[in-house]
């Protein structure tokens, strides 16, 4: 049977059978429609300036290492733009120090600066140091639940350092969907309400966030690298399986395949409901921790606290 051809161009063999949208679409209009998209989602919601410098969070995965690409190209037509990559290095070995060669590589190919920070110079210790004590101490949090809350104040700290304004992260239409399922899970409305396609700042010293890909599907951004011949990590974190995140994602991907576009609808249904969960998550009032100087919900912020655990 001869190829289909592709639903755009009606020129070229299709590749990609795009089920939610009934597309099928060749590599060359794939990649066409992903650009498209993030840029509808940047004008959408507001999410740059001209004149902004903007962090784009790298660490070496299919989606921050395609977000970095695309953003690289958009940044062409916006020549007053600043653009910096900034990967955190969570000391995680045999992992983490592969993905920071391969997004350095690209890096240097795209032309764009990068910055590292590490959990070392930051905190005292890598994950894997931090994860041997917490492991001693019997403590029930997985790898995940430290890291992500480090890792979260390490970029916000290393854009600062940079001095930039903005934060792009790599979040998929997938993690998007998880968060949303996760936080409902965990009953915790102030993270429901703040987890959105562009943060409203809440301290001076939070660097506005923004999710270029909210509206991509994960496995159109891991196509997107393998079109345009990204080389990205693809080895998962020997602490991954401990997430909570690896079983709702399972369950969502089942899901999307007898209920296709299901991820559209959860993330859809969330933007309708967020203005009334906002009012709630406004009572929560930012102050700065006491130890570290850094944003903090209380006194002590949660970074301080867990690095207090450890000690
Ligand atoms: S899987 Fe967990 S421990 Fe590994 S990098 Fe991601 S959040 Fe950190
Ligand atoms: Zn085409
Ligand atoms: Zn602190």
């Amino acid at each position: 049977m001869p190829p289909q051809t592709c639903t755009a161009c009606k020129t070229r063999p299709a590749l990609y059978h795009r089920q939610y949208s009934g597309e099928t679409l060749c590599k060359k209009c794939f990649a066409q429609t992903i650009e498209d998209k993030v840029r509808q989602t940047i004008t959408r919601y507001h999410m740059l300036q001209f004149d902004d410098h903007l962090a784009v969070a790298v660490s070496g995965g299919k989606d921050s290492l395609s977000l970095l690409y695309i953003m690289a190209k958009l940044h062409k037509h916006r020549p007053r733009t600043t653009l910096t990559a900034v990967t955190v290095d969570e000391g995680i070995k045999g992992y983490r120090d592969q993905a920071l060669q391969i997004a350095n590589a690209l890096c240097k190919k795209l032309n764009v600066p990068q910055h590292i920070v590490s959990f070392k110079d930051l905190y005292g210790l890598t994950l894997d140091e931090m994860i041997a004590q917490i492991r001693k101490k019997n403590n029930k949090l997985t790898a995940c639940a430290y890291c992500g809350v480090l890792r979260r104040k390490a970029i916000n700290i290393g854009a600062r350092q940079i001095h930039a304004n903005k934060i792009a992260t790599g979040h998929t239409l997938d993690d998007e969907t998880q968060t949303i399922l996760m936080n409902i899970i965990r009953g915790d409305i102030v993270r429901l309400a703040k987890e959105k396609p562009i943060t409203s700042e809440v301290h001076p010293l939070f660097v506005q966030k923004i999710k270029p890909l909210c509206e991509i599907p994960e496995k159109e951004s891991a196509l997107y690298a393998y079109i345009k011949k990204i080389d990205f990590q693809d080895t998962p974190c020997p602490y991954a399986s401990e997430a909570l995140r690896n079983d709702i994602r399972g369950m969502l991907n089942r899901m999307e395949i007898k209920h296709v576009g299901v991820k559209f609808t959860v993330q859809r249904a969330m933007e309708r409901l967020r203005p009334a969960i906002e009012e709630t998550a406004k009572k929560e009032n930012f102050r700065t921790c006491i130890e570290c100087g850094e944003p903090s919900a209380m006194d002590l912020c949660k970074a301080c606290e867990m690095l207090h655990q450890m000690g």
